[in-house]
């Protein structure tokens, strides 16, 4: 369903419109979906170092305890829960390829076995095509491969992007590049985004019903897909400020935003009272 665009700027703060935000949801029951990077942790520039705060891991603790709360990366599940600290809260990582719940416990997305070889061959030809280069960061993941270049020197990125689109173009029907935050994410090419993973887990998670209102954070441009796959029974907040050059005047399919992980902990806590 095509959802409308709006500019990040002109997006009411979810914090200031509270009143807004619940009159929304109404009688029915919130299920939480958020993202990790950018929106519970801070960008940092080394990715293995976004542990959650003390502050950050009570608050979602809490919202769990008063409804559906699932955390949705790009990263490795065990990853995540690694960085959060928690083992007993609904993550999905690789884009919702790896799910585990409390309730239910691994939930494996009916392709992920078909992927690990693929990946295996992108590390091994990354890794030999650019593994020397100053500051990159090769990281092989469950169903994808992040390659991240905010420590590689200007001069030498354009390098790291064509060793990215070489490989990429080597297996066309095979792969795809979806950039992020400093990083090409290298992933097998079959339709699955942020917004086919939201609309999967909500089935998985039993939520998909009409009194279950999906409310999606997320902080990066395939966010994008969550926001819209959502749009015409859930909420969508953005995570981040229109002056940020990695976000600039971008329009989105949010209908909130919240300008930074701060925010989202004062937003959380006070919507878990
Ligand atoms: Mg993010």
């Amino acid at each position: 369903m095509p959802s409308s665009l709006t500019p990040i700027d002109q997006l009411p703060n979810a914090l200031g419109s509270m009143s807004e935000f619940v009159a929304r949801i109404g009688d029915r029951k919130p299920a939480v979906f958020l993202d990790y990077d950018g929106v519970l942790t801070p960008i940092i520039d080394r990715p293995e170092d976004a542990t959650i705060s003390e502050g950050m891991r009570t608050v979602v603790r809490d919202l769990a305890s008063r409804c559906s709360v699932c955390v949705v990366s790009g990263r490795d599940l065990q990853m995540v829960q690694l960085l959060m600290g928690v083992h007993d809260l609904a993550v999905a990582g690789s884009h919702g390829f790896d799910i585990w719940t409390p309730d239910q416990g691994e939930i494996e997305h009916p392709r992920s076995d078909d992927f690990e070889e693929i990946i295996g061959e992108v590390t091994d030809r990354l890794t030999e095509e650019i593994g020397t280069v100053e500051g990159v960061l090769i990281e092989p993941k469950r169903a994808s491969v992040g390659v991240h270049y905010r420590l590689v020197s200007v001069e030498d990125r354009p390098r790291v992007a064509a060793a990215v689109e070489q490989v990429v173009t080597e297996g066309p029907d095979r792969l795809r590049i979806t950039p992020g935050k400093m990083v090409y994410e290298v992933l097998p090419n079959v339709e699955w985004n942020k917004g086919s993973a939201v609309l999967y887990l909500l089935e998985v998670l039993g939520l998909d019903r009409p009194d279950v209102v999906p409310i999606f954070l997320g902080d990066d441009v395939t966010d994008e897909y969550a926001f819209s796959a959502i749009a015409d029974r859930g909420i969508g907040i953005f995570v981040g400020r229109a002056t940020d050059p990695e976000v600039g005047g971008r329009p989105t399919s949010a209908t909130f935003v919240l300008a930074s992980p701060g925010e989202v902990q004062a937003f959380l806590d006070s919507f878990a009272r």
